[in-house]
């Protein structure tokens, strides 16, 4: 059977990543979804297994001793991790798995994955990046203070990434990170020994 890989897809916050993935799962039967692990408190609409799985501080200390997570970071003032379960899992029933995660994130998944596949998507603008953080009326006015600032710094690691895609029209970019994952597998489908080989950014 087949082996799946890992597909990151880091931004800053606001850009769309969660938009994008969830319209990459709809269709795509190959394509599952790793749920993150995270000490920040669930926002309206969020539910617990779907979005994220939402655990206190003292839960998320006992999974860091474990050395069940994959990866983790601390991201606007919460930790984020990755499970190793949810990636070994799906990649071994054949099923690629998309994960938004921040640029530490990224790094910690490629050296342990260096078959995984990296996508950043860049706003088209700061300015349309405010927009659409105030538009989702999720988070209070400083947090989306905090969000901007890091996101600055974000930014500077997408040359650090195979892709980067410009989420402007979201069906548009949408369209374009399912043809780049789509590309992935047929390229590698033609050399299947290379199936667990490191991507080498900019050599395409
Ligand atoms: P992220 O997961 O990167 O933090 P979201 O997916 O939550 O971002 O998107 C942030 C907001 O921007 C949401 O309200 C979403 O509906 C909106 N959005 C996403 N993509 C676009 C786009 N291309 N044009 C306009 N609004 C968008
Ligand atoms: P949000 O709070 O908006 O859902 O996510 C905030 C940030 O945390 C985003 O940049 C997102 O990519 C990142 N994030 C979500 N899950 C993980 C994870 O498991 N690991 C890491 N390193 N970052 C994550």
């Amino acid at each position: 059977m087949r082996k799946g890989f890992p597909v990151v897809v880091s931004g800053p916050s606001g850009v769309g990543k969660s938009t994008v993935c969830r319209m990459l799962l709809v269709d795509d039967g190959v394509l599952s979804y790793s749920v993150s692990v995270t000490t920040r408190p669930p926002r309206r609409g969020e539910t617990d297994g779907v979005h994220y799985e939402f655990v206190g501080d003292e839960e998320f200390d006992r999974l860091v001793e474990s050395g069940v997570l994959a990866e983790w970071a601390v991201v606007h003032g919460f930790r984020y991790g990755t499970r190793k379960s949810s990636i070994r899992d799906l990649t071994s029933a054949g099923q690629d798995v998309v994960m938004d995660v921040d640029v530490q994130g990224g790094m910690s998944i490629r050296e342990a994955f260096p078959e995984a596949l990296l996508i950043f998507v860049v706003p088209p603008s700061s300015k349309e990046l405010e927009l659409r953080l105030r538009a989702r009326a999720t988070d209070a006015t400083d947090v989306i203070e905090t969000r901007l600032e890091n996101a600055r710094e974000e930014l500077k690691w997408s040359g650090r990434y195979d892709h980067v895609v410009v989420n402007d029209d979201l069906e548009r970019a949408a369209a374009e990170v399912r043809d780049i994952i789509v590309r992935e597998r047929e390229g590698r489908a033609r050399t299947p020994d290379q199936e667990n080989q490191a991507k080498k950014p900019g050599l395409e």
